[in-house]
């Protein structure tokens, strides 16, 4: 895939982290950036620089490629959204189905602002870990949002812009499958201790699947997938 350059949407999750060693072994050069929304779980930014640290300590190949990573607040996202993630409601589901962790809109908004950068800092592709598969209920996950996006982005930037989504088809077991592709047991096992996904920010009890409370629609995914791929 050459040389040119890719932006990474990372946020210490298992589809972002491996997002992110796809993008550095497609690659030459990598940037990441992630967003500080006043999540209610801080843990989920502290996992985020914990993984990159294990990366660059376990991953030498790796090493030279991976670049400046951009941590960008956005508090105004807060201020709109009454959510589960960023209040202290108690996470359920909506009448139209959607989780009430959904702040509408709030991948397009994620996907400005990294096309933003991605143009001042001379980077063509964009990665993010959205997924078809396991999240029906995110509208701006779906696989024509990020196609409308792409041209919409590349349009008003004046400038061809790539949305790159490895994961858009693949099932949570896949995930894992496409991390020990890319970097073996070693990156499944950093992946597994070091990724946040648990929507109770519950990082004391550790499972096969890695850390969580076991019962939010996070972990329940996250343990289903890791079961399946195991098996
Ligand atoms: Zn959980």
């Amino acid at each position: 895939m050459g040389g040119e350059g890719a932006l990474v949407l990372y946020s210490g999750g298992q589809d972002s982290a491996t997002c992110l060693a796809w993008a550095l072994e497609c690659y030459e050069r990598v940037e990441t950036i992630g967003f500080d929304y006043g999540q209610r779980h801080r843990v989920e930014l502290e996992c985020r620089t914990d993984l990159i640290a294990g990366l660059r300590a376990q991953f030498p190949a790796w090493l030279e490629r991976l670049g400046q990573d951009h941590a960008l607040r956005l508090d105004a996202l807060a201020e709109i959204s009454q959510t589960a993630l960023t209040s202290d409601m108690e996470f359920r589901l909506a009448e139209d189905g959607l989780p009430n962790t959904f702040v509408p809109g709030r991948n397009l908004i994620f996907l400005t602002f990294a096309a933003a950068l991605a143009y001042r800092r001379g980077l063509k592709r964009i990665v993010t870990g959205v997924c078809e598969t396991d999240y029906s209920g995110y509208p701006d996950c779906r696989d024509d949002t990020i196609k409308a996006m792409q041209v919409a982005l590349s349009l008003g930037l004046n400038r061809r812009l790539v949305l790159e989504t490895p994961l858009m088809w693949r099932d949570k077991a896949q995930t894992w499958a496409l991390a020990q592709r890319l970097g073996g047991e070693a990156l499944v096992e950093l992946i597994r201790v070091r990724s946040h996904s648990c929507y109770a920010g519950e990082r004391t009890h550790e499972h096969a699947w890695g850390f969580g409370c076991g019962a939010c629609p996070a972990c329940d995914l996250r343990s289903v997938g890791w079961d399946k791929w195991r098996a």
